[in-house]
């Protein structure tokens, strides 16, 4: 026997050698300022490239004035209580309907973080005869909404956007199940910036008889002509049953919604538990988020800006040589081989202290070992100097570092 917290004191767990150095420079650093371009790290300007503010929408002072206004008029608190008790108001009901048009659909609920939303909408709707057939690239709220909904029972993660894949684990499926079947799938995955084939996706569910659940959390106000996501941009908004978005990125706020029929709405209200058994969104939220949606709708410009910094980043990094996959949207990830851990820290030192290019980085086991990962979020609160000094950054580094950009370390292990 052994006590529970004696792990506490190994370096296991999630980023355990972070954790037991007291990192703070990798993992958990403080970035100060205005969420924008510019932010201070360290006592250092940065070019900041690690924020998903598409829009730029973050440091917009009428966001600051809804909050205030609604601070003023509800306080910090209201309204107290799950949505179900007390914790409704006039405020939620209207900011639903305009999701649920703005996304399409008859209906829609808001929840308070898109986390909640998504492990709230699967786990209701997903019940022991169900199964789920989940792309194996999703977010961890999507694999966490499978595993609690599945309870121990079997789910099925077909090959990242693998439509030959897909089709065998729902000819499969249809065969094993008693109750019907949800296909979960992230619209833009967050990583790679590339988008799930949702037109295939759409057919393959009609011909099995399935439903869809798309997780558009980096499409939502940012794919599409109007902002309404990776359906709207790729012409299948329709073949969604389910679509979910967050307001995390682009409305540069904090919660989640997801819109469909409204009888399925309406039983996710009462059966999702992070529904039922959480508090409601605070008014100051619901504000904000109602005015982020109007900036969203009216400022189609935004994405036109956000774009162009995108498209110019992207050229500039792939003129250098560097290898940045198969992204169809703004993510931008620059795969580079780094062989170790050490190596690949150096680079994120070196971006941040000699050039002061503030990006994230991702390694093992997102990326294949050996492979480091810098995810890069243009948005249109970058400017075209700020790109330009960011990738002749980069530049820098390739040659002093003698970086081999020969091979193309996005194609390793798939
Ligand atoms: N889904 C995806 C694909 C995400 O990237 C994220 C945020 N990282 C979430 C859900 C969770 O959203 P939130 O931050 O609003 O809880």
């Amino acid at each position: 026997m052994s006590d529970l917290f004696d792990k506490c004191r190994t370096d296991g767990g999630y980023f355990g050698g972070f954790r037991v150095r007291k990192d703070t420079y990798f993992s958990q650093p403080v970035l100060e300022g205005r969420v924008g371009a510019r932010m201070k790290f360290q006592g250092k300007d940065v070019v900041v490239w690690a924020i998903n503010n598409y829009l730029g929408i973050a440091g917009r002072p009428e966001l600051t004035t809804a909050a205030s206004a609604a601070l003023a008029a509800h306080g910090p608190s209201a309204p107290m209580g799950s949505r179900l008790l007390t914790g409704n108001s006039e405020a939620h009901i209207e900011l639903e309907r305009r999701f649920a048009s703005f996304c399409g659909k008859p209906s829609s609920i808001v929840f308070n973080y898109g986390y909640l939303g998504v492990l709230g909408t699967v786990s209701a709707l997903v019940g022991r005869d169900d199964v789920v057939v989940i792309d194996s690239l999703s977010h961890a709220s999507m694999i966490d909404a499978t595993v609690l909904a599945s309870a121990g029972r079997r789910f099925r993660p077909y090959k990242h956007n693998d439509m030959d894949d897909l089709e065998s684990h729902l000819r499969a499926a249809r065969k094993d199940r008693k109750g019907g079947i949800l296909v979960i799938t992230e619209g833009v995955f967050g990583m790679k910036g590339n988008l799930a084939n949702l037109p295939e996706i759409c057919r393959l569910k009609e011909k099995y008889g399935a439903r869809l659940f798309v997780d558009d959390a980096h499409g939502f106000g940012v794919m599409g002509r109007n902002g309404q996501g990776t359906g709207e941009h790729l012409g299948v908004q329709a073949g969604i049953d389910l679509y979910f978005g967050t307001f995390a990125k682009a409305f540069a706020a904090i919660g989640g919604v997801t819109a469909g029929e409204s009888d399925v709405v309406e039983w996710v209200r009462y059966n999702a538990r992070t529904n039922v058994f959480a508090k409601a969104l605070p008014l100051v939220y619901v504000k904000t988020v109602e005015k982020a949606l109007s900036i969203v709708e009216s400022e189609p410009q935004l994405r036109e800006r956000m774009w162009s910094i995108a498209r110019r980043l992207q050229s500039g990094l792939v003129n250098l040589g560097f290898d940045i996959g198969d992204t169809e949207s703004p993510i931008t990830p620059v795969y580079v081989i780094a062989g170790d851990e050490k190596t690949a820290m150096s680079m994120i030192v070196m971006l941040r202290e000699q050039f002061g290019v503030f990006v994230s980085a991702v390694t093992y086991p997102v990326v294949p070992r050996g492979v480091i990962l810098f995810r890069m979020i243009p948005t249109a609160a970058h400017s075209e100097e700020d790109v330009d000094l960011t990738v002749s950054a980069f530049g820098k580094m390739r040659d002093a570092l003698k970086l081999d950009l020969s091979t193309r370390p996005s194609r390793k292990n798939r």
